[in-house]
This record gives structure tokens, sequence and C-alpha cells, in this order.
């Protein structure tokens, strides 16, 4: 098979035949239809992320169709259509693990990053971990949904009811998170880059009642704000923007640091978090919901021979919604 292999710290993924690996235990064999590039993807090239598995096949938000099945996989038959997330598999024993935070399992792994991910033309995903997608999506706009649409999914539940929300930082998630906020009654105001005019017209048309930069001033008072943008200054930007009792949901896996800011901004019990990776409740709940809610992506296509160029394109901010790599 073809794959796009790291082979280690500042390097560019390259395009090599391989040997097309075989599932075990509860493993599936997926041949892989289309996989959406992630900003994660970036921070593990540029060593945002320590210890990576080289080599290393990236991208996890991956979408494709079942080939062979290990011999303890008993939730999925060849043939099925499957989503593969960033969580490729936990322990499943220790106390996150089965107190429903999977996603804090110190032992998880994960796609991409710790285990060979999807650009390429087959991948090997644990079957307990996989989800089936939604028959209203093709696998190139289900692609998004995997990661931006996850992480964008628990990001949104830790607003609690907050009607008005911030996002910092439009690209993928936002846009993929929103529509679904719209259609719980809440308000999205999107903080783009300064002066990234093209970017708040794209929020705007995906239903967003104010677009701007991160450096304006939002027309009302925020319930909430999210940062999807891999940026700490923005942390105390957004803590000014929220009302008494809000919270500021750090969605991104790395951020730069934090500048100090004074305590009464965080007075008023308001409050910062964190989202670590996803659990697989949550993946059920996101894609029940979108068996309601129609979500259109906006996808940038790319073969796999391409993925340069589209790392390329996604980093200097050229794609509006997705980058997502097609392997054949
Ligand atoms: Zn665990
Ligand atoms: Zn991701």
């Amino acid at each position: 098979m073809k794959a796009a292999i790291l082979n280690g710290l500042n390097q560019k993924p390259i395009l090599v035949e391989c040997d097309r690996p075989s599932p075990a235990n509860f493993e599936v064999l997926v041949r892989v239809d289309a996989c959406a590039l992630c900003r994660t993807d970036l921070h593990v090239l540029d060593g945002d992320l320590s210890s990576p598995k080289y080599p290393l096949v990236l991208g996890h938000e991956i979408v494709g169709i079942i080939e062979e099945v290990g011999e303890r996989v008993e939730n999925l038959q060849v043939g099925d259509r499957v989503g593969v997330p960033w969580l490729a598999s936990t322990c499943l024993k220790c106390d996150y693990c089965v107190s429903g935070k999977e996603n804090l399992c110190d032992s998880a792994k994960f796609t991409g990053y710790t285990v060979d991910g999807g650009f390429a033309e087959y991948t090997i995903a644990d079957a307990r971990f996989c989800f089936s997608i939604p028959d209203s999506y093709d696998s190139v706009h289900a692609a998004p949904l995997l990661c931006a649409g996850l992480i964008g999914w628990r990001s949104l539940r830790f607003t609690g009811d907050a009607s008005r929300i911030g996002i910092y930082g439009f690209g993928a998630a936002a846009h993929v998170i929103t529509p679904v906020a719209l259609s719980e009654g809440r308000k999205i105001f999107a903080f783009t880059s300064p002066g990234d005019k093209a970017r708040q017209v794209f929020a705007m048309e995906l239903g967003c009642c104010w677009a701007g930069g991160s450096d304006e001033s939002a027309p009302e008072e925020l319930d909430a704000a999210i940062i999807f943008a891999s940026v700490g200054s923005l942390v105390p930007t957004a803590l000014k923007a929220i009302r008494k009792g809000g919270t500021v949901v750090c969605g991104g896996i790395h951020m730069t640091d934090i500048p100090s800011f004074g305590y009464d901004l965080l007075w008023g019990e308001r409050t910062i978090r964190s989202v670590a990776n996803l659990t697989r409740a949550d993946g059920r709940d996101f894609f029940k919901r979108l068996d309601e809610v129609y979500i259109h992506t906006h996808v940038s296509e790319f073969e796999l021979s391409k993925l340069n160029d589209a790392t390329a394109e996604f980093r200097s901010g050229q794609i509006k919604g997705a980058a997502v790599i097609l392997p054949r």
C-alpha cells in the first residue's frame, strides 16, 4: 500500500510503498476513503507534542471501509463504513476508564501520533473505538467530523447553557460546531485573526451573529468562549469578554504560554478549562445529533501525494473549512 511516512522531527512525510498491515485481536483493517488534516498534525510535525511514534503515519480523522477483522472483533464486520478518531484505544480498566473519563487514561493511544493514522491507503484501528457514520454523510464530508467535530462538540458541551458564545479561531472545528450551536438556539460571535476579512465573511455566511478580529470587542457581553486557536494570549482576551460565572474553554491540544493576568479577570466565578481528547460517549452523542442536524462541512480535497501541499496551505490559513486527503 501507499503511505505517507514521517521519519522524524522537522521532516516532511514522504510517500512510500509498504506492506499492508494485518488486524489482530480487536483490530480491523480499514481501507481509507478520506482522512482530514488537523491542527494537531501540525503540532506533531513541529514537535509541540512529545514522543510521537517514528516512523509515523499522521492523520486521525479517518473514514473508510473495513476489509478485514481480527479474531476477537464482535461489533463490526467486513464492508462496514467506520470513522476512526484521535482516541485510538485506552486500557479500559483504570479509574479514568471505568468512570466515564477514558479521554484522560494514562495508557491511551492516539491515532496518527502513538499509533499509525490515516494518510495511507489502509490503516489499522481498534474496533471498540470506531464510530459508525450516518448514511447522510459521504466519507469526504464526514472526515472533518472525526476530530474538528468531536472536539468541537466536547468544547461546546463545556459551555453549559451559555446562549452567547464567542469562538476564537474560526477554522475547521468552529465551522462544524457553529451550526450545531445555532440549532440549539445559541448565538455565535466569531473572532478571527485581526484583519482576516475572508474568514469573517465565511463565519457570517454560516450564521454567526457577529464576526471580527480577536483585537475587537463583541457587541454584547458573552456567556462563554471557546478558544480553538493555539494562542495562549487569547485566554485573558476571552476572560475579558465573558460575563461573571462564564467559562473559557480551551479546545486545542497545544497552546502557547498564557501570559499572566490580574485576578480581577478570573474573579466573579469565571472558569478556564481545557478539553483533552474525546470519549466514545461524545462520539455516540455527536453522531446521534448529526442524524437530526445535517452539517455541511466545507472541504478542500487533496490526493495523498499532495499531503505536503495541503499542510502548507492549511498552515498559512488558506483553507476555510477542512483539508481532506483522499488516498486513492
Ligand atoms: Zn485507562
Ligand atoms: Zn485533531
